[in-house]
Order: structure tokens, then C-alpha cells, then sequence
């Protein structure tokens, strides 16, 4: 039998008792979709836009290439963390709670 757990407090589920929420994150670098237009594509820009991407090529500060460009997470939320998360998809809540001493 197929075991699920919640991903953030790893309570078991039990798809038909209690419900099973997925979460899907999709992180990636965004371009402006306007930045190549039509009239990049013009036979008069060709030549510019190549030139461009040759530069791109040279340019030394290209990404880190341990930083992935795209990376997907896919998590299985018990409802009481579906809540949760919704709440605070950032886990801000908590990073503010971090900075203040348990003691
Ligand atoms: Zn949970």
C-alpha cells in the first residue's frame, strides 16, 4: 500500500478520511515576454539580435551554474497544513518567529 505523508508535518494521510492537497511550486528566472517582439524578428533587427546573443554568450557573468534556472517542488499537504500554507505560502510567519530568542 501506497504510504503518503505530509510534507511539512508528516502526519500520515489518509486520502479518503482526511483529504490530501498538493502543492506545486514552479521557481524559474523570468524574462519579460516583451523583450523579443515581432519587430525584433524583422529582417533589419536580425542582425542586431544575433549579435546579441553572441554577446550573451561571451558575457562572463553568466548564472551560477549550481543556481538551477528552473526548479519544480511538488509537496503533499495534510489539510491542517493546507491551511496553513495557504495562510502563509512563504513561510513568512516563521522566519519572523526565527528572530526572536526561545529563551
Ligand atoms: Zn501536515
Amino acid at each position: 500500500m501506497l504510504h503518503i505523508t505530509c510534507d511539512l508535518c508528516g502526519k500520515e494521510l489518509q486520502p479518503q478520511e482526511d483529504g490530501r492537497y498538493v502543492v506545486k511550486i514552479e521557481v524559474f528566472a523570468a524574462h519579460d515576454p516583451r523583450e523579443l517582439t515581432e519587430a525584433d524578428l524583422d529582417e533589419d533587427h536580425m542582425e542586431a539580435v544575433s549579435q546579441m546573443l553572441r554577446d550573451l554568450e561571451d558575457d562572463d557573468t553568466a548564472p551560477d551554474p549550481t543556481t538551477p534556472v528552473y526548479k519544480k517542488f511538488r509537496y503533499d499537504l495534510c489539510p491542517d497544513c493546507q491551511k496553513k500554507f495557504l495562510r502563509d505560502p512563504l513561510n513568512k510567519e516563521t522566519e519572523q518567529k526565527f528572530d526572536f530568542s526561545e529563551n
